[in-house]
């Protein structure tokens, strides 16, 4: 906490921190409540005269029935400034407390809302106004009634505890006599049972402690019924002069793990009233001065509410964006698996189309085959049949040679035959002609065995 903090922002981290020490008072001039602002002791209380003289001058008394003026303002620099009785006179313990607060919270809840201008000119009553109904009547603790006194707004400071069923009774009453009814829970006793947050959401409470969150505090049934019927629990606390509005943190998409982890699960959260099976929750506080009544949607608007409405309105356009983004999404692969599908298939018809053109080709293959062999077969045959007949013709060739050779043989023969009967009618000196051209040499015909030849006779 630093010095340039605004005061009020110090007051909300100090709001719900069950503040014991007494800061209102009662004017013995005036008899009104009076608030002392923390840190306010040398300041005035009216003109001239500061809260630490005149509580001193015995003019300030305890708010409590039958209790005295108090002694004197307890001022510290670490501690927060407050009244304190006149020693022995001390009130504070057990329920007197409690009576204390009511009565300041009624009184504190009157002045705002007289400051309110959602309540400008409205009839302020505490405590002395019931409303009547034929099946009974109830007497809020602050009633404010419209200047024309057609709207009413009940605020009931709750310190004691309730069941839900008797709130709803109360609430319904309320209802049918249609008053805007505004409650409150003390910050002490049953309705505030703080927790101690641990892990994730300890971590969450902290960051948010500057903005004014405090520790988580339980949900009771009472609680819990409010949440069902859409009212956000609220609290107040008269020590600090502020609201604190049930408050809790939901994480975007996952879904939770149980029911404790549903209030803190990540940092990118939405910040909601807790559901209504909630058994624990922040509290946001804020200064009361910044509350205001909607009479429209009959509750008070806190500022955290109002953060609360502006993060349902993110969480459902986020929603509403997710929801487009998984359709885009569905979109987009229905169109893939579209695709994939038409790919496929032309993948299919291709194929089988090869497969056809294969068969085709495989067939005309054959048949060309099965032609060419058929026609190799045809021309072996053709050849082989040309050859038998060349064969033949040979044969036939050979043979008529051999008879031509035959006959002239036979011929020759015949004719050398003839030849020969006839040479054997010519003289032989015909029969062989001259050897030579010229004549030979004329043999000697002395000698040798020409001689004896001529003489052989013929
Ligand atoms: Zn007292």
């Amino acid at each position: 906490m630093t010095v340039d903090q605004p005061k009020e922002q110090v007051a909300v981290q100090r709001a719900f921190e069950q503040e014991k020490r007494q800061v209102w008072a009662r004017d013995r001039h005036t008899g009104d409540l009076l608030y002392l602002p923390d840190g306010q002791a040398d300041g005035e209380v009216r003109p001239g005269v500061t809260w630490r003289s005149y509580t001193a001058g015995g003019m300030l008394l305890c708010p409590m029935r039958g209790c005295g003026p108090f002694g004197r303002v307890v001022a510290s620099p670490s501690r927060r400034h407050h009244f304190a009785h006149r020693s022995g006179a001390d009130h504070a313990s057990g329920t007197g407390l409690e009576t204390l607060w009511h009565l300041s919270a009624k009184e504190l809840l009157a002045r705002w809302a007289a400051a309110d201008p959602a309540l400008h000119g409205w009839q302020l009553h505490i405590d002395d106004t019931p409303i009547t109904m034929p099946d009974g009547w109830r007497r809020p603790d602050v009633l404010a009634i419209s200047p024309d006194g057609a709207e009413q707004v009940a605020f009931e400071v709750q310190y004691s505890e309730l069941t839900g069923e008797q709130w709803r009774a109360r609430h319904h009453f309320y209802a049918r006599a249609g008053v805007v009814d505004i409650w409150l829970f003390a910050h002490h006793g049953p309705q505030w049972r703080t927790r101690v947050a641990s892990g994730p959401a300890r971590r969450a409470e902290l960051a948010h402690r500057d903005s004014g969150w405090t520790a988580a505090v339980g949900l009771s049934g009472l609680h819990q019924a409010m949440l069902q019927d859409g009212v956000v629990p609220l609290w107040l606390d008269p020590t600090t002069q502020s609201a604190g509005t049930a408050t809790a943190l939901f994480a975007p998409a996952a879904p939770p793990r149980s029911r404790t982890s549903r209030l803190v699960r990540d940092p990118a959260l939405y910040v909601l009233p807790p559901e209504q099976d909630f058994r624990a929750c922040f509290v946001a506080a804020d200064p009361l001065e910044k509350c205001r009544v909607d009479l429209a949607a009959r509750e008070l608007l806190t500022p955290a509410k109002a953060r609360q409405h502006e993060e349902y309105t993110r969480l459902l356009a986020d929603q509403e964006e997710a929801r487009r983004r998984l359709a885009a999404l569905q979109e987009r692969n229905e169109l893939r698996r579209e695709e994939e599908r038409r790919r496929r298939q032309e993948k299919a018809q291709q194929y089988a189309a090869e497969q056809e053109e294969a068969r085709r080709r495989l067939a005309a293959l054959q048949e060309r085959r099965r032609r060419d062999n058929e026609l190799r077969r045809k021309e072996e045959r053709r050849w082989r049949q040309e050859k038998a007949e060349q064969y033949v013709a040979e044969q036939e060739e050979a043979q008529r040679q051999a008879d031509l050779r035959a006959a002239e043989e036979r011929r020759r023969r015949e004719e050398e035959h003839a030849a020969a009967q006839a040479r054997l009618l010519i003289p032989l000196s015909e029969q062989y002609p001259p050897m030579f051209d010229h004549d030979p040499p004329a043999p000697d015909r002395t000698r040798g065995w020409w001689r004896l030849r001529r003489r052989r006779p013929r």
